[in-house]
């Protein structure tokens, strides 16, 4: 370990919407990919990779040279990208190349959907990161092309994550993607992440924990830069050696599809995703990680349902997580005891959740809202027994919950995908 603590949070840091032009939608209504045609029945939207196989990617002409291994970051030419002409330049450079090597930083804690903080990009000769805050609206207009050009590939790790993130903030849309991550699971490397492929084939040992950093921090500590640069400097290298990897082993296996063009077939996979927001429903609650395990009775559950759409529709108005406004534990802490004064409320919060502003500034709000919602717990019987069949591992069929709480406009799907911020 050693060296500075790295906060994840730093609670000064000004909205990026109030510095910068960014438009925040935190509307419940589904995402809409604008910059996709749709089908002829407007049913669904069409990615521009559906018109390729992820055969089309494969390498015909095999790489015959030995992996170049990319000098080290003090020898390599380094922009950051945070004026309009910057960008300009690099898609320049970017038009000139047929690879190269891309990752993001976001921050998912201060936000109610997430931003991005920062794009990385590496060429065999260069590294760039780009102020994706600063330089936000222009990001989509100036790479789109590059991004959804099929003969440029797009070497990233992990990038499951990304893919959404590039859709949701930029309207980018992938083709042409080889994913590090993918191909380390089928060369059954001793771990999957990138920190480890950057140890064994590079020697590099990355600094983790600026992996949860507060990514929106300007300007920019030159620790953090170097840390970002290093998650896309070496990736076009490894990518090099991996592929060399899969191909020596497609020789040893009868197996039909080669190694390296199922590595296509999931990374194509994966470029395929297509971002939705989580749509708020009134069983949304019942997705609240931990909630089959803490065995509540009707009131104590309609009390929980309470605290989540309060902390909902905080967080859309505030542009804020979940979790920022009131994480879990405490939402089923506060939940467990039902506390019916300000003072035992704040009691509660203050001696296991200190620093909580949105709790702290609304106590007598919420205090009502836990009274209200105890005399309408009549409702939630039906939520408590599809609880106790979820905590005895029966019934994970999540559409059994179209019979609860009366939820008409529910969607069950938007249950069975959210993902619920910690
Ligand atoms: P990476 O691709 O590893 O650089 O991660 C991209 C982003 O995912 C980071 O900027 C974080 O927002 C988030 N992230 C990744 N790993 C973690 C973690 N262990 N804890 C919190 N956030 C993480
Ligand atoms: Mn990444
Ligand atoms: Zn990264």
């Amino acid at each position: 370990m050693g060296g500075p603590a790295v906060p994840f949070h730093i609670s000064t840091i000004p909205k990026p919407q109030d510095e910068y032009r960014i438009l925040v939608n935190n509307l419940n209504e589904p995402f809409e990919h604008v910059w996709l045609e749709t089908s002829e029945d407007e049913s669904r939207f069409i990615h521009p990779l559906e018109k390729f196989s992820s055969l089309d990617f494969l390498d015909t002409a095999v790489a015959a040279s030995d992996p170049v291994k990319p000098p080290s970051l003090d020898h390599t030419p380094f922009k950051l990208v945070e004026k309009l002409n910057d960008l300009k330049e690099l898609v320049l450079k970017l038009q000139g190349v047929d690879e190269f090597a891309v990752d993001l930083e976001h921050n998912q804690y201060r936000s109610f959907l997430g931003i991005t903080c920062l794009m990385q990009i590496s060429t065999r000769t260069e590294d760039f990161v780009i102020d994706t805050l600063k330089l936000r609206i222009y990001v989509g207009p100036y790479l789109r092309e590059i991004f959804k050009d099929p003969t440029k590939r797009k070497v990233m790790h992990g990038a499951d994550k990304d893919i959404l993130w590039l859709q949701r903030d930029f309207g980018i849309y992938i083709c042409n993607l080889f994913d590090t991550g993918q191909a380390s699971r089928l060369l059954k490397m001793e771990k999957n992440s990138l920190a480890y492929l950057l140890q064994h084939f590079c020697g590099i040992m990355a600094k983790k924990e600026y992996q949860s950093a507060d990514w929106r921090l300007r300007p920019l500590p030159s620790e953090m830069l170097r840390y970002a640069r290093e998650d896309t400097h070496f990736l076009l290298y490894i990518y090099d050696v991996m592929k060399m990897k899969l191909l020596s082993l497609s020789v040893n296996t009868e197996s039909s599809s080669s190694p390296l063009a199922e590595v296509y077939k999931l990374s194509y996979d994966i470029s395929m995703q297509l971002y939705t927001k989580d749509i708020w429903t009134d069983k949304s609650y019942l997705n609240i990680y931990g909630l089959p395990e803490a065995g509540f009775n009707a009131k104590q559950l309609a009390v929980v349902a309470g605290l989540s759409e309060w902390r909902d529709a905080v967080g859309r108005t505030a542009d804020e997580s979940t979790g920022y406004i009131l994480p879990n534990r405490a939402l089923l802490d506060i939940a467990k005891e039902m506390p019916l004064t300000s003072y035992r409320l704040l009691q509660l919060v203050k001696s296991k959740y200190p620093h909580n502003p949105s709790i702290e500034n609304n106590v007598d709000y919420i205090v009502n809202l836990i009274r209200n919602s105890i005399q309408a717990s009549a409702a939630y019987e039906a939520g408590v027994e599809y609880l106790k069949e979820m905590s005895r591992g029966k019934n994970s069929d999540v559409n059994a919950t179209s019979n609860i709480n009366g939820g008409g406009g529910g969607d069950t799907k938007d249950a069975k995908t959210s993902h619920h911020k910690v």
